[in-house]
């Protein structure tokens, strides 16, 4: 089985923002530094992206898109926790992707893993190929979750109808469950996370996740985060390009081959993998 590794970003507003800027777009040293890093190493990014920003940053887009090897993906019309993936979002964010490519969309991301079953089932009627929405780990708190039980590679949610997609859980380190994250490397650092990394490894799959202000989010100002989740996410803040590069030359060690995620599903639809009956998704 090859190799295979996406670099995906969520592309978003900056979180806890109140102007809902996206510096690593505004800010040229943030923007040149991130595609200096994405050449260097021929990777791809697949962005998904929250579809209702086509319409005031389509112009940057366009612009990332001639610098750096870049697929646009779906993370949802409005990036609203309360309703990730509702027929409304799912339908509204594949008309504004349309609008804006000229493609039909064949990917999904919900905003911080909230995808459900009915969600899924939006999917499948509006013939999406995958979804990458699972964290196959456990979360705590309002938007929390508890995914032990989901696999961390990709497997497939077949309906009874015969419609089926791809699900791409989002990576995590084997065995300990620690999401192959940006935000998570910074939170351990990189000594500790590099120490998990080598030895528990990735799967032979990988999707990195990342955001934009995980590149710089302690200088977000203003910012309405507070308390144990602003600390967390405050940590290595000035170390975090270094940390995404680190991440990247990890996987160019071990020699994983750089694809879009549309490559990875169209790859993996040929593949015997574990089979999910959509009826019993919980
Ligand atoms: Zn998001």
């Amino acid at each position: 089985m090859k190799k295979l590794a996406c670099i995906t970003l969520d592309m978003e507003p900056d979180y806890g923002n109140p102007e809902k800027r996206i510096r690593l777009l505004e800010n040229s040293e943030y923007f040149e530094r991130y595609v200096s890093i994405i050449n260097k190493y021929n990777v791809k990014v697949t962005m998904f992206t929250v579809t209702n920003l086509f319409e005031k940053f389509g112009d940057v887009f366009s612009n990332l898109a001639t610098r750096i090897p870049l697929e646009y993906s779906v993370h949802s019309h409005t990036h609203d926790p309360h309703n990730a993936c509702s027929l409304d979002e799912v339908q509204n964010s594949k008309q504004a992707y349309t609008n804006f490519t000229g493609k039909i969309p064949i990917g999904y991301r919900a905003p911080i893993g909230r995808i459900d079953k009915a969600g899924l089932g939006h999917l499948l009627d509006n013939e999406f190929m995958y979804d990458a929405s699972v964290y196959p780990s456990v979360r705590p708190g309002e938007f929390g979750y508890s995914n032990l039980h989901m696999p961390n590679i990709p497997f497939r949610v077949k309906r009874a109808d015969g419609k089926s997609l791809i699900e791409f859980p989002f990576t995590a380190i084997e065995k300990i469950r620690i999401i192959f994250a940006l935000s998570y490397a910074k939170l351990f650092g990189w000594g500790i996370y590099s120490l998990l990394l080598k030895t528990f490894g990735l799967p032979n799959h990988v999707l990195l996740l990342s955001h934009p202000h995980d590149f710089y989010f302690a200088s977000i100002p203003n910012s309405t985060v507070t308390g144990a989740e602003k600390f967390a996410l405050s940590r290595n803040s000035a170390k975090a390009f270094d940390y995404f590069e680190k991440m990247i030359q990890f996987l160019v060690k071990q020699k994983y081959e750089f694809v879009f995620v549309s490559e990875l599903a169209k790859e993996v639809k040929y593949y015997r993998i574990q089979e999910i009956a959509w009826e019993h998704w919980k």
